[in-house]
């Protein structure tokens, strides 16, 4: 096909075409891109390998597959190699890229055994359903083995299964304390699949890093050295994340993506500005169930991302109010919010009805993005922004049936979706985040040294594994009681006997206290009192500002209002909630300087990075109004300090120059929006979201004696938040420059330098000040040159 007739082609009417002229004309779509047509290149296919083993060679002849995308071809040929990671589109085939090599490997092999891990129940099924479907059932028998497998099955799969399908927690507690009973699987491990691997970052992709070394050992201990096969969506540092996932090295990495671009038209969507002044602006909900209605009446097949389930629902109800008030009852009945829970066979009957058009709309959350499997739609609608690029980009690969698609991004007021609004080039072309986690975040990377121990003692050799502190690491065990150092036995001369780390109570089972969503061990359950459920955990450094009496918490996209938070059984009970306001505590935070780390001088401060302590107290919470977040009351708690130790970047001001720029009247407000600035742009560096971080500004912290602004990772011990910070502090300051600004309000608005978690709920807070304080710094960069280039190594030229 020509390129005329390419273009051509999009002047077609699309349902859509109204719409964005409209949008255009009222300025509303800020911006509109192509995917699909610049680029665009139908598959490229090569033959399909003939090395691979006839058994499954037939089986891609059964399904339909007579030739392979060239990136699947190169997947196969790099998994014979070496350890790989696969970062091709959303539907562009990744699982055939894991399922080739590993299935000519069971096939070859037939005591071969492979591992597959993926973070969620529903993914695991899907593919355990695509294993099937392949009919190689003398060769490959796949079971799914996760808290939902029934205990007599489990014995049966430990023995027969080649294909084990489950997740990291259950890996981490039920097989790799038990690695005896799965000798059988170990001794035999050929392969080993990590799907969906963006997901491991953070605090749980720390923990996550534990529990593969701890498998590799096991492994190790068995005999076998796994083939370690991973995939990913598109993120900044895909080998980097591999590498620090799994401790292996020279991770091979394939991203030339040779599926059919499916051209897809970006929209990026700002609801109209009601009040100018204040920065206020129609609400992202209404505008995109306004779209939703518009999309649905033009006979499009739509997704629509929220992220709380009460937005889902709230969304779907407006779309079909919309619809209803204009007689289009028999449309409004085409939209359903996608509920949480769905068996794989109930999504599919949810993709059969979408398929034959008897159903238009699906509304879901943010969470549910990885678990979906809905196919592909005409277009995809995410409502503010879902906290990463990559994962937007991911929501938008939804769009694209038939070789058209629209994807959509409707814009909050928060400060990122503002700054992208302001910046829409800049976001289109940005690279997407890089996935960062630590291992050897010091309460995670004990827990896991503890599991270690208990599934076999530790000794210098295991160094191999969890790195050169795992030494240090467990003398801190020691000297905490958990582990003893047993001396080298008398005649043992093997590998291994020296002197080894033992657990102190045998009998323990500490896997079973670590939970892999949580940075530290200490945590308060929260039960919900309507039905006694036991929801989940929240980290005990955090419980008093999540979860104090009378706040409104949002879990799994619900939400719920804690009736009472019981310190002494470290529990809160709560009940769901209907109401319409939200809570956001006020708390009296101090920092303490442990250990600096490193320290030079950057844009003319002194910038430090090291370990602090942050205590805190909750003095307080605010009730404030959902619809206009108007303040309803302020209400006292009487709750005693909690503190904690984690990473922080900090930065050190001269008063004597800073008097020179700004009023002293207004230095602290100056520093405070700063702080809010700089910590509303890092997710753009460091992929987290901002309640990840904390901050704290003083117009002199006693152990400095300057005016100082803290960041910190808001999670115990730290999860590399701060260090990324740290390493591209040039970075953040520009980021955090423009985000003030480019914000047209007047004194600070949501979209800039105001915070929804600011623990002095927002005061005082100086716009100008944060921008005059940020442009003599970076006005530093200029004068400076490159000789402070250690601040930023990979920024560019100054501006
Ligand atoms: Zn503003
Ligand atoms: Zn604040």
């Amino acid at each position: 096909m020509t390129p005329r007739n390419g273009r051509l082609k999009e002047r077609k009417i699309e349902p859509w075409t109204a719409l964005l002229d409209e949008g255009r004309a009222d300025e509303r779509l800020v911006r509109e891109a192509r995917e699909g047509w610049a680029d665009s290149h139908p598959a490229r296919l090569v033959d399909i390998p003939t090395e691979l083993h006839p058994d499954v060679l037939a089986a891609l002849g059964r399904i339909g597959i007579e030739r392979l995308y060239s990136h699947q071809a190169e997947a196969l040929h790099s998994a014979w190699a070496g350890p790989t990671i696969v970062t091709t589109g959303t539907a562009s085939g990744k699982s055939l890229c894991f399922n080739l090599p590993t299935l000519d490997m069971l096939c070859r092999d037939t005591r071969a055994r492979a591992l597959y891990l993926y973070p969620t129940k529903a993914l695991a099924q899907d593919q355990a359903r695509a294993l099937n479907a392949l009919g190689l059932t003398k060769r490959v028998r796949p079971a799914i083995y996760d808290g939902d497998t029934p205990r007599e099955s489990r014995a049966d799969i430990r023995r027969n299964a080649n294909v084990v399908l489950t997740n990291p927690d259950m890996l981490h507690v039920g097989i790799l304390p038990n690695h005896a009973a799965w000798a059988e699987l170990f001794s035999n491990l050929a392969v080993v699949v990590i799907d969906e691997a963006h997901v491991y970052r953070g605090v749980f992709g720390s923990h996550v890093a534990n529990v593969l070394r701890r498998l590799h050992r096991i492994a190790a201990a068995y005999g076998t050295a796994p083939r370690v096969l991973l995939t990913s969506a598109t993120i900044a540092n895909p080998v980097e994340l591999a590498e620090r996932l799994t401790g292996l090295e020279d991770i091979a990495l394939i991203d030339a993506d040779g599926s059919p671009a499916p051209g897809r038209r970006i929209a990026m969507w700002n609801p109209p500005l009601i009040d100018e002044a204040l920065g206020t602006r129609r609400s992202a909900l209404g505008e995109a169930a306004e779209l939703l209605a518009r999309l649905v009446r033009e006979g499009a097949r739509v997704i629509c991302f929220m992220k709380s389930r009460k937005g889902v629902e709230l969304l779907s109800r407006l779309a079909k109010d919309d619809l209803e008030a204009a007689g289009q009852a028999e449309l409004a009945e085409l939209i359903e919010p996608y509920r949480a829970g769905y068996t794989p066979q109930q999504r599919r009957e949810l993709e059969g009805r979408l398929t034959r058009g008897e159903l238009r709309a699906v509304v879901t959350t943010d969470a549910l993005e990885l678990g979906i499997d809905i196919g592909e739609l005409d277009a995809a609608v995410v409502v503010t922004f879902p906290g990463t690029v990559a994962s937007l980009r991911q929501m938008w690969g939804r769009a694209g049936r038939r070789g058209r698609g629209l994807a959509v991004y409707v814009a909050g007021e928060d400060a990122l979706d503002q700054f992208f609004c302001r910046h829409p080039d800049e976001f289109l072309e940005r690279p997407v985040e890089a996935a960062i986690l630590d291992h050897e975040s010091p309460l995670i990377f004990a827990a896991h040294l503890l599991c270690a121990a208990h599934e076999g003692p530790l000794d210098g050799g295991d160094v191999q594994f969890f790195g050169p502190r795992m030494q240090a690491h467990a003398e801190l065990l020691v000297s905490a009681g958990r582990l003893r150092l047993r001396p080298p036995r008398d005649g043992m001369s093997e590998a291994g006997g020296g002197e080894t780390y033992v657990p102190r109570d045998p009998g323990g089972y500490p896997a079973a206290e670590v939970s892999l969503r949580s940075a530290s061990p200490e945590h308060f359950a929260i039960v919900d009192v309507s039905s006694g459920e036991l929801l989940g955990q929240t980290e005990a450094a955090r419980a008093h500002s999540t979860v104090h009496d009378g706040a409104i918490y949002l879990h799994q996209g619900r939400t719920y209002e804690v009736r009472d938070l019981d310190l002494s059984h470290r529990r809160a009970l709560v009940a769901p909630f209907h109401g319409d306001w939200y809570t956001q505590p006020k708390r009296e935070t101090m920092t303490a300087i442990e250990r600096l780390l490193d320290r030079h001088d950057a844009l003319g401060v002194s910038l430090s990075f090291g370990e602090v302590s942050v205590t805190e107290t909750v003095l307080a919470y605010q009730r404030r109004r959902l619809s206009d977040h108007t303040q309803i009351d302020l209400v006292a708690l009487d709750l005693p300090e909690t503190s904690f130790s984690t990473q922080a970047l900090w930065f050190e001001l001269d008063s004597a120059e800073l008097e020179e720029t700004i009023p002293l009247k207004s230095l602290l407000g100056a520093l405070h929006a700063t702080e809010h600035a700089q910590i509303a742009v890092l997710p753009l560096l460091a992929m987290c979201d901002r309640w990840d971080i904390g901050g704290l500004s003083t117009n002199l912290h006693p152990q400095t004696g300057h005016p100082t602004i803290f960041i910190y990772d808001g999670h115990p011990g730290g999860i590399g938040i701060a260090r990324t910070a740290f390493g591209r502090f040039e970075e953040l300051c520009k980021d955090a420059h423009r985000l003030i600004a480019d914000c047209g309000c007047a004194e600070g608005c949501p979209s800039c330098v105001q915070s929804p978690k600011c623990g002095n709920l927002n005061e005082p807070l100086s716009k100008a000040g944060a921008r005059l304080l940020l442009e003599r710094m970076l006005g530093h960069a200029v004068t400076m040159g490159g000789s402070c280039s250690t601040a930023a190594p990979r920024s560019s030229s100054p501006v």
